[in-house]
């Protein structure tokens, strides 16, 4: 089975567009028979995709370091909870097992996961793709910030282009695993 990572706010944002949006995009993964990799936590985004790829009849995979666990922050029903020791060993793992990654509104947590595979694919550590789920123009001035990157000499063209971006659950995933 093909399984896609995908990184997401703990919290709900502030517009109900957000939480629709990851649940649209778990809808899209049960349906098309695709695995979800993700934090395991129950709340705000992460919680509605991984409740939307459950309710489609998909599967779950969450990858939680054991003081979260501790913290109750774990999804109770999950298809599996992998537990690890902590954030290097959980992004490790979550890499070992995804065929692509995906972006989805979030807070710092979200940007850091995503920034970490983005750097790697410009450096040559995997080959996997990388995507944006874009939901209310949400990601647009961290886009523009990396536009300025390019311009500014800090990026390049290439690496720019590796950064998928689309606002369709089924156009993204059609990207990513072609
Ligand atoms: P944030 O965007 O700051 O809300 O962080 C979300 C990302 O960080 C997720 O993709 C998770 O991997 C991790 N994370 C943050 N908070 C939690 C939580 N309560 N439970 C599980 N993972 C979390």
């Amino acid at each position: 089975m093909q399984r896609i990572c995908v990184f997401a706010g703990s919290s709900a944002g502030a517009k109900p567009a957000y939480l629709h949006g990851a649940a649209r995009f778990g809808s899209e993964l049960a349906r098309r028979g695709l695995g979800l990799v993700y934090g395991g936590g129950a709340r705000g985004l992460m919680g509605a995709l991984a409740d939307a790829v459950l309710e489609g009849g998909g599967d779950v995979i969450g990858v939680i370091p054991r003081s979260m666990v501790e913290r109750e922050w774990a999804h109770p029903r999950v298809t599996k909870m992998q537990t690890v020791g902590d954030m290097h060993e959980r992004k490790a793992l979550m890499n070992q097992l995804a065929d692509a990654f995906v972006a989805l509104p979030g807070g710092i947590g979200t940007l850091e996961e995503l920034f970490e595979v983005y750097s790697w694919a410009q450096l040559g550590f995997h080959h996997k793709r990388v995507g944006i789920l874009e939901v209310e123009g949400f990601y647009a001035p961290l886009l523009g910030c990396l536009d300025r990157l390019v311009d500014e000499g800090f990026v390049g063209r290439q690496t720019r282009s590796l950064l998928l971006l689309e606002t369709d659950a089924g156009r993204l995933l059609d990207a990513l695993l072609p």
